[in-house]
Formats: structure tokens, sequence, C-alpha cells
């Protein structure tokens, strides 16, 4: 039995409608009327209904605002909408205030309006079970970020104590070790400086998203600026340019974009060629309402079927293997070009080079003009 609350102050229509389910299956339907928005919020608030069948100009309530106040008391008891004619804009408005379908008065047949009643009840039910789904998701998303977060947070203060007595060991007692002893000792001291690395990484990874800091401006060529400077230390020394022109303004606070940048260059450096001086290149193009930029290397590229795993947590390819890193930098730039609302990939040629691509929210039109290599 389907319980149906039809809202319907004109006489003739609601016979109609009680006639055409009658013919259906008397046995399959309720139907309560009403004749007011007033009356039908009353049964709201004291029965349960599987579908409302609402009319939209009652005596006390006309055109959309009929649907939104129903829709508030009704919650997730679908609706499915009356209307004339000449009512069809009506009608769409009326779906994206949540009602299911709507039925065009003068077009109703029995078939039809049982049609949309039961595909009315089904959607709301596929609609329950998808919210479901996704604040279980938010849910569990929200406990991995905050177990993140404690794990990377708690582990540094027993870490540094593992790593402070391994060197206090090894610079008082050192010299009483013998080879074997010694080479032990440097093996637990590496491995708590890697460890350390990891929990720093994840760090700042949990924490993405997490500052209450209000968003601002940043210019973006001001921020190469600064990871260049950050990275002097492998810049310099390996001869490496950094060429960027009139890069834009974006809405991304300094810090992250910092850490954005700095992740991508630093892996522009050391994933380089022995052969040839690394050369990078920043450009930005306008895309719709943002920025599509581009951090393009000569190193030693990424074979195409790599290049979706590697902004996975921990995932580093063969050939970085003997190189420093945690597998972190590029989950870091992932999620906070998705926290802002882009996205990031790479496309990429092996021995060749590659370039990352990321799209970021704009400030106006606006590009500052500085040059820079
Ligand atoms: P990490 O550099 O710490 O290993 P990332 O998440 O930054 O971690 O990078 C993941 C993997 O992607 C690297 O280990 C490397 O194999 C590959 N990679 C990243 N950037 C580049 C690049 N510019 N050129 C070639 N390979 C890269």
């Amino acid at each position: 039995m389907i319980s149906i609350l039809l809202v319907e102050d004109n006489l003739a229509d609601a016979h109609l409608l009680t006639r055409f389910l009658a013919k259906v299956d008397r046995e399959k339907f309720n139907l309560t009327k009403v004749e007011s928005k007033q009356a039908a919020i009353r049964e709201l608030i004291e029965h349960p209904f599987q579908v409302i069948l609402l009319d939209l100009s009652l005596p006390d309530s006309q055109g959309l605002n009929t649907v939104v106040e129903v829709h508030q008391v009704a919650g997730k008891t679908p609706i499915v909408v009356l209307t004339g004619l000449n009512d069809q804009q009506v009608a769409m408005a009326a779906l994206r205030e949540g009602a299911q379908d709507y039925l065009v008065k003068g077009e109703i047949s029995p078939d039809s309006l049982v049609r949309s009643l039961n595909y009315a009840i089904e959607r709301q039910q596929i609609l329950d079970k998808l919210q479901e789904v996704n604040l279980q998701l938010s849910r569990s998303n929200k406990e991995l970020e905050q177990f993140a977060y404690v794990v990377s947070h708690d582990l540094q203060q027993p870490l540094q104590s593992i790593l402070g007595f391994s060197q206090l060991l090894m610079y008082k007692y050192g010299e009483t070790l013998d080879h074997q002893g010694k080479h032990y000792l440097e093996h637990i001291v590496a491995a708590s400086h890697r460890m350390r690395q990891l929990t720093k990484d994840l760090l700042i990874y949990a924490q993405i998203g997490k500052s209450i800091e209000a968003i601002e401006i940043s210019d973006c060529n001001q921020i190469i600026e600064i990871v260049k400077s950050n990275l002097e230390t492998i810049i310099l020394p390996n001869k490496v340019t950094v060429e960027y022109q009139d890069l834009p303004q974006v809405k991304v606070n300094k810090g992250p974009l910092v850490q954005l940048f700095q992740n991508l260059m630093e892996n522009s450096i050391k994933y380089s060629r022995k052969e040839v001086k690394t050369a990078i290149k920043i450009t930005a193009t306008p895309k719709n309402n943002s920025w599509l930029f581009a951090v393009k290397d000569n190193g030693m590229g990424i074979a195409s079927e790599d290049c979706k795993c590697i902004f996975e947590m921990f995932k580093r390819l063969a050939e970085a293997k003997s190189l420093p890193g945690t597998g972190i930098g590029l989950a870091i730039c992932q999620k906070i070009v998705e926290y802002h609302g882009g996205e990031i990939w790479v496309e990429s040629q092996i021995n060749q080079g590659s370039t990352f691509y990321f799209t970021l929210p704009g400030y106006g039109s606006s590009r500052t003009t500085t040059s820079n290599s």
C-alpha cells in the first residue's frame, strides 16, 4: 500500500486523480486529500506519507514557495508537482528546489501518474542511500585524517629521543664499539632520520585544509622567489635554471602554495638526468575562472603507466629508490590542489622530462609583470 498526500484545491482535478489511481489499482494506494498548504503541513507533521502530489497554486500559497515550504516539513518524502500547461519553467525550478518530478495537468494519464509516483519514491530511496554512503565516507575520511595527525604528531617526541640518544651513544661511546657495533648504530640513526622525515611529511599532509586562516591572495612570482631561496643549496651547486614570466595571483594562502611549488621543483631537481643541466620552466594560462599552471622539467621522465599512481601516498618508482624521499610529496600537492577545487596531473616522456599541470582558483585575470630565470 502506497500512502499519498494529495494537495489540490481544485475539486475536479482531485477527483480525476483519485479516479486514475483507482483505475490502476484501488487496493494499492491510500490517498489523503487536503486543499491548502497549511492543511498539508498539518498532515505531514501528524502522519508519514510515501509521496506527495502537490498543486503549486493553492489558496494560501502560490508557485515555488509552495514547494519550498512543503519540502521543508516533508524532509525526505518525495514530492511530485502538479503544474498547468504553461508552467514548465516553474516546474523546472521546483525540481531544483527538491521536487522529484512534475506532471502537467491535462496531460496526465493513469499510467503516467503511477509511473511518476513510483519513480519519485524510488529516486528518493536511491538519493537517501547515496547521502548515507557520502556521510559514512566523509566520516571515515575525517577519522583517517585525525588518525594520521595524531600518529604523526605523537611519534615525533619518542623518535626525537631515539635519535638524540643514538647520537649521544655514538659521540660518547663510539670509540669503544667495534666496526659492526658502529655500523648498527649508524643504521639506527639513518632509520630514525628517515622516520622523522616521514612523520613530518605525514603531519603536513594531515594538516592541509585544517587552517582556520582566511584564504588570501598570493602572487605566484613572489612564491617562486621564496621557493628558489629555500632550495638554494641544491639550485646553485647544480646550476639549475628556473624560468618563469608574469605569473598570476591566485586565491591560495602562501604556506600551501610554497609547499606545492617547492615539492614539484625539488622533484624536478632530484629526478634529473646526469647528462643535462636541470631546467625548470613554470607557466600559467587562464582556464575558465581559474589558472592552469605547468611546471616543466627536462629530467628522467615517468613511464606513462606510472603517471597516475605517483600521486598515491608512499608511492615511489624504482628509479627513485636510490634517492632520498618519502613518497608523500605528490600526495601533498594533490591534496592542496584539490582542497582549492583544482586538479593535478602529469604528462611525461622517459628521458625527455615531465610536465606537472594543476589548476588553481584565480584572482581576477591579473598577471604580475615579472620575469626571471
Ligand atoms: P618522493 O620524491 O619523496 O619519492 P613524491 O610523492 O614527491 O615522493 O614523488 C613520488 C614519485 O614520483 C617519486 O618517488 C618519483 O619516482 C616520481 N617523480 C616525482 N616527480 C618526478 C619528476 N619530476 N620526474 C620524474 N619522476 C618523478
